[in-house]
């Protein structure tokens, strides 16, 4: 089979281990090259709501096949299917289901799973739209559920009782980049036969695979980094067959499916994660760094730098620490809009993960949405910005956050520092 090559690298192919891994830039380029083969090299969009079969045997086999694609796009479409191949790979997990939006990932999940009378474990520090499942959603379902601390592992035993049926994980968590403990509380988990569930769109497979530590599903906005220009909303949830096989049965009734032209954009997008990742890494590390010496910061949250409470255990169970990060101005509320409207290259928008860089105000943007008792529950400052990095040059950004910290000193040093709206 290496004939063709030359002996040296004959034999540094043959030496290395058979067990080694594809490397995950190779598996994205090629994970789904057999999924619906055809001659082109970049793939077809299937821009068709069904499927024709030769028979009555093959039409009743494609029917019946969970998460196919030559059926009907509600049940899958061959596009859906080449993205599920690769986040398989890249998550470690037997399959992939593609979805509508991350949203649509957890409630087909979550509906799939629980039923009235059980009973659901979150996290306090959660995603507004997970919170939002646990504390209004579920219990109108007649669904108890319970949020916990997720620094204490011992927080989620004290939660179990004999409902509890799932467990909903989140590391690093919004907007505080808080870390859970996954391989504890999937231990914890295994030992009740509880489902885990964990969102790993911060991380992203590239920074953290939640299956290596005992996760059951693993869920992603694609949204976010997977597909990493901010011009598709889209969700996957990857994990066993077993579990992926009831969860499909939901997804078919609850019908968020994703259209052809935005799996394949998903697609496109995934070819390079990896590069962008690291990417995304780097200028994270570089602005929490460069940030959280400055006199109008009062703390930055980010799991990479050695004052995280739990960077140990990030450093554990992550290989990379991302792009996201809590900036909490020393200045408050007032403090944290200024910084804001200063950003050049960060604009004010929810989201994140794509190739520029955003930034919100949580405590500004949820003031419609919340009361200031859930702000304040919530434990989240009303001085943070939420910073995520796009791949622009760190320098850059770097230059662009300490003159917009620059700016905002004076509310730090004022003695009649401007009234927090919101406390
Ligand atoms: C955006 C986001 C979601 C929701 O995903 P959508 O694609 O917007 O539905 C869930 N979890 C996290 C961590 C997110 O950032």
């Amino acid at each position: 089979m290496l004939d063709h090559v030359s002996p040296s690298i004959q034999e540094a192919v043959v030496v290395m281990p058979e067990v080694t891994r594809t490397g995950r830039s190779t598996l994205v380029v090629h994970a789904d090259r057999e999924v619906h083969p055809s001659g082109a090299v970049a793939p077809p969009i299937y821009q068709s709501a069904t499927f024709a079969a030769d028979d009555a045997d093959e039409f009743a086999r494609v029917a019946l096949e969970p998460r196919g694609k030559d059926f009907y796009t509600r049940y899958g479409n061959p596009n859906h299917a080449q993205v599920a191949a690769i986040v398989a790979e890249l998550e470690g997990t037997e399959a992939a289901l593609v979805t509508a939006s991350g949203m649509a990932a957890l409630t087909t999940a979550v509906l799939a799973l629980v039923s009235a009378g059980d009973h659901v474990i979150g996290q306090k520090s959660t995603y507004g739209g997970t919170a939002s499942v646990l504390l209004n959603l579920l219990p109108r379902l007649g669904v108890a559920t319970t949020l916990v601390d997720q620094g204490d592992p011992g927080a989620f035993a004290a939660a179990l009782n004999r409902n509890t049926r799932l467990i909903l994980l989140e590391s690093p968590s919004n907007p505080l980049l808080q870390i859970t403990d996954l391989r504890a509380v999937a231990d914890l988990a295994r030992a009740h036969g509880v489902v885990t569930m964990a969102d790993n769109t911060f991380a992203t497979p590239i920074n953290q695979r939640p299956a290596e530590y005992g996760i059951d599903l693993v869920w992603h906005s694609a949204t976010k980094y997977l597909n990493g220009h901010s011009d598709v909303s889209a969700g996957v949830l990857a994990g066993p067959t077993r579990l992926l096989d009831r969860v499909w049965d939901t997804a078919i009734l609850t019908g968020a499916v994703l259209g052809p032209v935005d799996a394949w954009l998903l697609l496109r997008g995934m070819r390079t994660l990896p590069l962008r990742m690291s990417r995304h890494n780097a200028n994270g590390q570089a602005l929490a760094e460069a940030l959280s010496g400055h006199r109008a910061v009062a703390r930055v949250h980010y799991p990479g730098l050695p004052s995280h409470p739990q960077h140990d255990l990030a450093k554990c169970q992550m290989s990379g620490f991302g792009a996201v990060l809590g900036v909490e101005l020393a200045g408050g509320y007032a403090a944290a809009d200024a910084f804001l409207g200063r950003l050049r290259h960060s604009r004010r928008a929810a989201s994140l993960g794509g190739v520029e860089s955003l930034a919100v105000h949580p405590a500004a943007m949820w003031r419609g949405m919340l009361s200031d008792t859930q702000i304040a529950a919530s434990g989240v400052p009303s001085g943070l910005i939420r910073l995520a990095a796009g791949i622009e040059d760190a320098a850059d950004l770097v230059h662009d956050a300490l003159a917009a910290a620059d700016s905002v000193i004076e509310y730090e040093d004022s003695p009649t520092r401007p009234k927090e709206p919101v406390s």
